[in-house]
């Protein structure tokens, strides 16, 4: 039969091209989960992603309420759900007061992984009663989140601290908008979401992978220059990064290759090791790429999970 694939935030970006790339191969379903139903149906229509061969329903990742009514209304397709992607993403680097979710969570990292981690915890019990024989949990990393690389040594470094901000419930109230409780700084706010979400992945792996079977992934797809990510930048950032990419650091890819590229950690059958973070070399080959100290500390992952269960309910 053909597989069953939840994107994120397919109405536009790379969720978009994935979306395509996936839907044209014949071999997938895609359920978009997005915010804003018009726009996806249009987008999905300028794409000329065949008649049939995905589904909208709404979802917005900016409340927890949103996130439980996605899961009941995808569970009453009566389709079952084989893979999920976990792409959707704010970036807010011109901020210079943070904004707030439906529960009070600061948004970059309400959205990114406060509600990415509420629905992939529902959701895994939909993966585990899939009987499709590649079961895969991807949750969309960033290169940016890793202090290793030259683009995470760019300041605002990523730094989650001793998750003190996190763990006083990442409101605002005293300097809890960011995890790290230091003062809110958008673009880092988003880094450190990018952190939380391929921590994320690793403890997905370490507590569920043996018992379930599923492959639990991330990903660095390159720098997509040109996506609505960069919307709330200053127009000279948006007009010169593209370029500066392409032909300086040459990280750049287009919409379309990122789109492959998250398809085939979707589907390849040669990609179903768990608990990998793919990047792609100069040739688009994948390779098991490696994370910061930070984003693979065992530790952290471990508090991360504990205080994002409290915050979305679930401990
Ligand atoms: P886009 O801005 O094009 O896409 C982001 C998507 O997230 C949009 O569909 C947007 O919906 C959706 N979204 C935002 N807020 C919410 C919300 N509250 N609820 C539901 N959906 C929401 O950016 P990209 O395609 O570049 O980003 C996709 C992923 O790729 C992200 O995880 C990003 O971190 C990652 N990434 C991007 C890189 C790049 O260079 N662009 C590099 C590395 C990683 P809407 O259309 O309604 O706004």
């Amino acid at each position: 039969r053909t597989g069953n694939a939840i994107i994120t935030g397919a109405s536009s970006g790379l969720g978009l091209a994935t979306a395509k790339a996936l839907a044209e191969s014949g071999k997938w379903h895609v359920i978009m989960a997005c915010r804003d139903y018009l726009k996806t149906a249009r987008a999905a229509r300028a794409a000329g992603m065949p008649k049939g061969s995905y589904t909208i329903v709404h979802l917005d990742l900016a409340s927890l309420d949103s996130v439980r009514q996605f899961v009941k209304n995808v569970r009453q397709l009566d389709m079952p759900i084989d893979v999920v992607v976990c792409n959707a993403a704010v970036y807010q680097p011109t901020a210079k007061e943070p904004s707030f979710t439906a529960d009070g969570f600061e948004m970059s990292v309400g959205v990114n992984h406060l509600g990415h981690f509420l629905l992939a915890r529902e959701l895994l019990e939909d993966l585990k009663a899939s009987d499709y024989p590649s079961k895969r949990l991807i949750i969309v990393g960033s290169i940016t989140g890793n202090t290793n690389t030259l683009a995470g040594n760019v300041p605002p470094k990523a730094n989650l601290g001793d998750l003190r901000g996190l763990a006083a419930g990442l409101n605002g109230v005293g300097s809890a908008a960011m995890i790290d409780g230091a003062e809110f700084d958008g673009a880092k706010a988003y880094r450190d979401s990018k952190v939380c979400n391929m921590l994320t992945m690793q403890e997905f792996h370490r507590r569920y992978h043996e018992e379930t079977g599923v492959t639990f992934a991330s990903l660095y797809p390159g720098c997509i220059a040109t996506t609505g990510l960069f919307r709330e930048h200053i127009p000279l950032f948006r007009l010169l990064f593209p370029p500066f990419q392409k032909y300086i650091t040459k990280g750049y890819v287009s919409e379309e290759e990122a789109g492959k590229r998250l398809a085939q950690v979707v589907s390849e059958p040669s990609l179903t090791k768990s608990g990998v973070y793919w990047s792609w070399n100069k040739n688009s080959a994948s390779f098991e790429n490696q994370l910061s100290e930070e984003a693979s500390d065992t530790e952290k992952a471990r508090k991360v999970w504990e205080l994002s269960e409290k915050l979305v309910g679930l401990a």
